[in-house]
């Protein structure tokens, strides 16, 4: 167990096994008990965050749906704190399905209201490397109401994915039934271009980490994010940027051609019926519509 932790903490380094140690193994023992009964209790809420056009950024071009635990156990803490246990304890595979549901119910609220929306969904690496998960996904989706018209899926690329493993397959049952796939946190992990053909990702998200350094580490962000969207518009990929933050990304990554743009600036994850207020508007786009811009 000692040697697991101690590779979860980051490589092959012998780490001793130190009180600190025990402490975060306590924690997330803990952790794993309370997101099981969570499961149990359907004790997860979703929040929706807006993706917006950034050559107008009135126009809501979609949004990202995200989770948040509501078991009284798990308060204040976040998916940055529960999703790699929820991964390691195999909980994760649950709490993927509960979202597709959730969004479906969601948008399915937002049709008797004549108002339509395009929503992203994230699939967890740990859940994709699992037999079957892909036929889950498309059971739940459909049983939710879910297309590819309404949604399309997130897939972190900080964990390599194996084409030849199991989460290909559940990647191409995805892509067989239309689903459009988005490279998130894009930058931080091992992709190749020939990765983005061979998952044939419609969208690529380039990480917050190098949004929040343009115009302050002596150009290298402004190089990376310059060029990672030079590649996007090559590849014919929808470019999208994560965690933007301030009116001069904005307008710096507008002029670039980058075409979407999702951050606390624009706004945070919030409740449904807060999404639907604050975002919504009859006739409101139900498919991203920012490729015009190009
Ligand atoms: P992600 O998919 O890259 O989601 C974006 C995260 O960045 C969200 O954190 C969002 O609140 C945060 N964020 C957005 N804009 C800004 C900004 O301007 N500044 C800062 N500091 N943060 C910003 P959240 O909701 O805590 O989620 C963290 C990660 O947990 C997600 O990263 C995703 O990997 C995972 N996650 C969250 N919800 C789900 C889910 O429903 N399923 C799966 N599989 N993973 C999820
Ligand atoms: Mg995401
Ligand atoms: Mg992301
Ligand atoms: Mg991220």
């Amino acid at each position: 167990l000692a040697m697991y932790e101690a590779k979860a903490l980051g490589g092959n380094r012998s780490v001793r096994f130190t009180a600190a140690l025990r402490d975060r193994m306590a924690r997330e023992a803990r952790i794993g008990q309370s997101l099981q009964r969570a499961i149990r209790d359907r004790a997860f809420v979703l929040v929706l965050q807006p993706k917006v056009c950034l050559n107008n950024p009135a126009q809501i071009a979609g949004a990202e749906a995200l989770v948040r635990c509501s078991e009284p156990d798990l308060a204040g803490i976040g998916p940055a704190d529960f999703m790699p246990v929820a991964e390691r304890t195999g909980l994760i595979r649950a709490i993927d399905l509960l979202v597709i549901d959730m969004v479906g119910a969601f948008l399915e609220e937002l049709r008797t209201r004549d108002l339509a929306l395009h929503v992203a969904i994230n699939l967890s690496p740990e859940s994709l490397r699992q037999a079957g998960f892909g036929a889950e996904v498309l059971a739940h989706a459909k049983s939710a109401g879910l297309s590819p018209e309404t949604v399309q899926f997130e897939l972190t690329e900080g964990a390599v994915i194996d084409l030849q493993s199991e989460a290909r397959g559940n990647i191409e049952m995805l892509l067989a039934e239309g689903y459009e796939l988005s490279a998130d946190d894009f930058g931080t992990g091992y992709s190749s271009m020939s990765y983005l053909q061979q998952l044939r990702l419609k969208e690529i998200k380039i990480d917050r980490s190098f949004i929040s350094r343009l115009g302050l580490d002596n150009g290298a962000s402004d190089a990376i994010v310059r060029a990672t969207i030079a590649m996007a518009q090559a590849l014919g990929l929808r470019c999208v940027a994560e965690g933007v933050d301030t009116d001069a990304q904005v307008v710096w990554l507008n002029a670039q051609g980058c075409e979407i743009g999702q951050g606390y600036h624009f706004g945070r994850p919030v409740p449904p019926s807060v999404f639907l207020e604050t975002y919504l508007q009859p006739g409101a786009a139900s498919k991203p519509p920012c490729r015009a811009s190009r």
